[in-house]
């Protein structure tokens, strides 16, 4: 840990949902390591969260520590979508900052009320989006393509200006990014939260997308902090166990379960903290892991179940006959219900592949654990995220959906059970286009470790914002 002086006090201010709150709290956890006075600005509701962990860093000595705010926000839990309003907690927060004042404030996009009342306040505001610099200049440039002579939602077009040749179809985007006249308030005010902001810290690492690194540093005049990943600030056992909400399987035996197979062959399958597959999806899901015939452990999260059908979470018929006695008594697969300790999975030494929604943490995680990807987009900017781990990186197989999903809404793109066995056939069983894959993402493994590493480039980040809030801090005082 580097002793700075003077100290810079940092507020974190993290959005309630598992994909946005995570890698917040993991980067005021990697900027504490650094020497920076870190605070969490949590609410009844998410501190149990992260408390545990965050007890751990100041048993260590790390300056962290969390501030409750006394009003909560209703109905808040891990696996919320990113529409929730949180403007209950403009008031305290306000009261917190003209209490303190901290040199700054790293506010995450979906608190979109927050900007005028930091902005007032006089404290500079950072803004954390969760989303990597490739997503970042594909959104940025997807402005510029003529919807209009694009003659159907399948026929491909050209992602304009970025140094990659990258094809994406309508039915791949959000209905705003293909009709500005249809972008919904929230999407306005995320965009507000952007303009005066001091700056925006990104969880990415230079090496991995470093042409688009450089295009976003160079469009934001290097107000951009590129400081990740992040989660590699989850050093322990305990922190891996526990990050986002302790998991609904018993670590141990889910290791134990890890540890009794092959190196490099089992299929870890997980589709995020918010994602809601219907029962027709699963079930497609489980008939094509098991004609694959490889080992697979399957995190299945919430079900959308139509709501006529009056069904409850984990029970229902929404796997084959017998499905899971079959796995059991085969020991070919573990489907685990709930929330699974990700990064301890990912690391294990028996994974050898990774089936994502390309949420940005997961591809994040999946890329520093160094295990190709089959790709399954569901939602967000995920399709973005798919293009990137394929054909940037070329670490990944796609499953083949095509289909925006507006978030909690009807199920659009079913994929069938032969689309899932090919994609983790191609990925899993052995040939020289999977090799390729595997010896591509060790090396990019590699890369990510080395970032955060001391004179890595996100820890040069890191130090580089903290020396900016002090030289703020010493003009101010001077
Ligand atoms: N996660 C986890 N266990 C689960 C589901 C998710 O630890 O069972 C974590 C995962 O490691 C990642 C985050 O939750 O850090 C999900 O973020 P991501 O951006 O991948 O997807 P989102 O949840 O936002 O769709």
């Amino acid at each position: 840990m580097k002793t700075l002086a003077p100290s810079v006090e940092m507020f974190f201010f993290p959005y309630v949902g598992g994909g946005h709150q995570i890698p917040m709290i993991d980067a005021a956890r990697m900027f504490a390591s650094h020497g920076a006075s870190s605070t969490i600005i949590a609410t009844p509701s998410t501190t149990p969260l992260f408390q545990k962990s965050i007890t751990r860093d100041q048993k260590f000595g790390l300056p962290i520590s969390i501030h409750t705010l006394s009003a909560d926000v209703p109905q808040s839990d891990i696996s919320v979508g990113p529409f929730l309003d949180t403007s209950a907690l403009l008031e305290p927060l306000r009261q917190l900052l003209l209490q303190r004042r901290p040199h700054c404030i790293v506010v995450d996009m979906f608190h979109r009320w927050a900007g005028d009342v930091v902005y007032e306040l006089g404290i500079p505001r950072i803004l954390f989006n969760g989303i990597g610099c490739f997503a970042l200049c594909v959104q940025e440039n997807l402005r510029h393509v003529a919807f209009e002579s694009v003659s159907s939602d399948s026929e491909p077009f050209l992602v304009p200006n970025i140094p990659d040749r990258i094809e994406m179809t309508m039915s791949q985007l959000p209905p705003f990014l293909k009709n500005p006249s249809e972008i919904p308030e929230r999407v306005r005010g995320m965009k507000q939260l952007e303009e005066k902001s001091f700056g925006t810290l990104i969880n990415s690492f230079y090496d991995l997308e470093p042409a688009y690194a450089d295009l976003i540093k160079s469009k934001w005049g290097n107000k951009a902090w590129i400081v990740g990943p992040v989660s590699f600030c989850n050093r322990t056992k305990e922190d891996k166990t526990e990050r986002g909400k302790p998991p609904t399987i018993d670590e141990q035996n889910c290791l134990n379960w890890l540890n009794s197979k092959k190196p490099s062959s089992v299929l870890y399958a997980s589709f995020g903290s918010l994602a809601r597959l219907p029962p027709e999806q699963l079930m497609e899901i489980a008939y094509g892991l098991e004609a694959s015939e490889q080992s697979f452990i399957w995190v299945v999260g919430n079900i959308l179940h139509n709501p006529s059908e009056n069904k409850e979470n984990g029970s229902g018929n929404w796997l084959p006959e017998g499905f899971e006695q079959r796995m059991k008594e085969t020991g070919k697969g573990l489907v685990l219900r709930g929330w699974a300790p990700q990064l301890l999975i990912l690391e294990h030494a028996a994974i050898k592949g990774f089936m994502t929604h390309c949420g940005w943490n997961s591809t994040l995680e999946g890329v520093s654990a160094g295990v190709p990807m089959i790709t399954w987009p569901l939602t967000a900017e995920q399709f973005s995220n798919e293009k990137l781990i394929t054909e940037v990186l070329k670490i990944g197989v796609q499953v083949g959906n095509r289909e925006w999903w507006p978030w909690n809404a009807e199920w659009k793109g079913l994929v069938g059970r032969e689309k899932v066995e090919v994609a983790v056939r191609k990925l899993m069983v052995e040939s020289v286009e999977a090799d390729e894959m595997r010896r591509r993402a060790k090396d990019i493994a590699g890369k990510a470790a080395r970032a955060v590493e001391e004179g890595g480039t996100s820890y040069v980040d890191v130090e580089a914002l903290i020396q900016e809030l002090q030289a703020r801090t010493c003009a101010n005082q001077g």
